[in-house]
């Protein structure tokens, strides 16, 4: 069972949010099907419930230290940055949870990216 950020009740079954506004925010099937029909005949049509996500892409921010390093060079923008990363994990322990958590990243260009896909589709329906 999981919260859904626009009911706030608890759910079987979530999806994160359509929006890209509403970041990491997961949406239950009755609100989806509740948004989908306000949104229907639009070029806004958010699609199915069972068939989202077909990609995770709302949920995380990944960058390479290395990109990131090479445009902040020389600027003062680095504490800026450290200050942000500092607030996210102080507001993570605040709230309980994992302040530095950890993932695996997958690029996808690489050959096995949709095996990987699958495999986290499957495990997150059984949740
Ligand atoms: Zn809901």
């Amino acid at each position: 069972m999981k919260v859904c950020n626009y009911c706030d009740e608890l759910r079987p079954e979530v999806r994160p949010s359509p929006f890209m506004a509403d970041g990491a925010a997961n949406m239950c099937k009755d609100c989806w099907e509740v948004t989908r029909e306000s949104h229907k005949d639009t070029e806004m049509d958010i699609g199915e419930f069972k068939d989202y996500p077909h990609e995770m892409y709302n949920k995380f921010l990944v960058l390479k230290w290395d990109d990131i390093l090479n445009v902040l060079e020389g600027s003062d923008e680095f504490e800026q940055l450290e200050g942000i990363i500092r607030r996210v994990m102080e507001l993570r322990k605040f709230g309980g949870r994992d302040p530095e958590p950890s993932y695996y990243v997958v690029n996808k260009d690489e050959p096995y990216a949709d095996k990987v896909l699958e495999l986290i589709q499957k495990e997150e329906e059984k949740k």
